[in-house]
């Protein structure tokens, strides 16, 4: 597997954090930090952020998304927001099925294989989120759960979509927890991943598709996870909310 076929993506997931003038602050501060960068910059900031950060990030390198979508076009569902609303405002990305949405809002891997298909059909980019829990890990299922949500995550995507598919490989039991899985850990589940891709595509596919990690990625233990092959960058939880912290992510990502 060739790294040098992907595309390195370093990505902020901001969860539920900053006001408008506080969002504007970090991205004034992370400008100057990501024009620095070789790999992919993103910012997943919260729904009402998304039009300050489109406009603010006008001309830069920097690329916003969104940390969820829903599946429908539009209706009768309050409280959620479509796939085409976030392509207009301006959104290139959307999270999908990250763990916090499974755990605390019911998303199943059905419902993540819908939004899947919807963020696609609306031109946006996907970054689908698979991992295992710390009991599966202990249970030695790993691979079997994350297999199963990236085969239904991905039911009905063709090859052409999953050009804009992005995969963050995020164990549960490092996210937000200061527990990081290893270097070896992380390597090993995103090459099996890749193997899954291949499988349900091609070769060319998998050696194409961006395989990030997620889980308690710091600019202390950085380094060691991006360097390994089958780990494309990261998807970044808390060391996305300081620009000095993201700074040293991403040149760690730019090496
Ligand atoms: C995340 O939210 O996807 C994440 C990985 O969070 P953290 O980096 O804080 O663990």
């Amino acid at each position: 597997m060739n790294k040098a076929l992907r595309q390195v993506i370093i990505a902020g997931n901001w969860k539920m954090n900053k006001t408008r003038p506080e969002a504007k602050a970090l991205i004034e501060q992370l400008k100057p930090v990501a024009a620095k960068a070789s790999c992919g910059v993103v910012i997943c900031v919260p729904f009402t952020n998304l039009e300050t950060a489109v406009e603010l990030t006008k001309g830069t390198n920097i690329k916003v998304g969104a940390q969820n979508c829903h599946f429908e076009k539009s209706g009768a569902f309050t409280g959620e927001v479509s796939a085409d609303m976030l392509k207009e405002i301006g959104a290139e990305y959307v999270i999908i099925g990250h763990s916090e949405r499974r755990q605390y809002f019911g998303e199943t891997d059905v419902t993540v294989n819908k939004r899947t298909k919807a963020a696609l059909e609306a031109g946006l980019k996907v970054i689908l989120c698979v991992g295992e829990l710390l009991t599966e890990r202990e249970q030695g299922v790993t691979e079997e759960i994350v297999g199963l949500q990236t085969k239904i995550a991905l039911l009905g995507v063709t090859k052409e979509q999953l050009k804009n598919v992005v995969i963050a490989y995020e164990p549960v039991w490092a996210i937000g927890t200061g527990k990081t899985a290893t270097a070896e850990q992380a390597n090993e589940v995103c090459s099996y991943i890749r193997g899954i891709i291949a499988k349900l595509y091609d070769k060319a596919a998998a050696d194409g598709i961006t395989i990030q990690y997620g889980g308690s990625m710091n600019p202390k233990n950085a380094e060691e996870l991006l360097a390994q092959p089958d780990v494309d960058g990261g998807l970044i939880g808390g060391a996305s909310l300081k620009a000095e912290d993201f700074g040293v992510l991403l040149d760690a990502a730019s090496k």
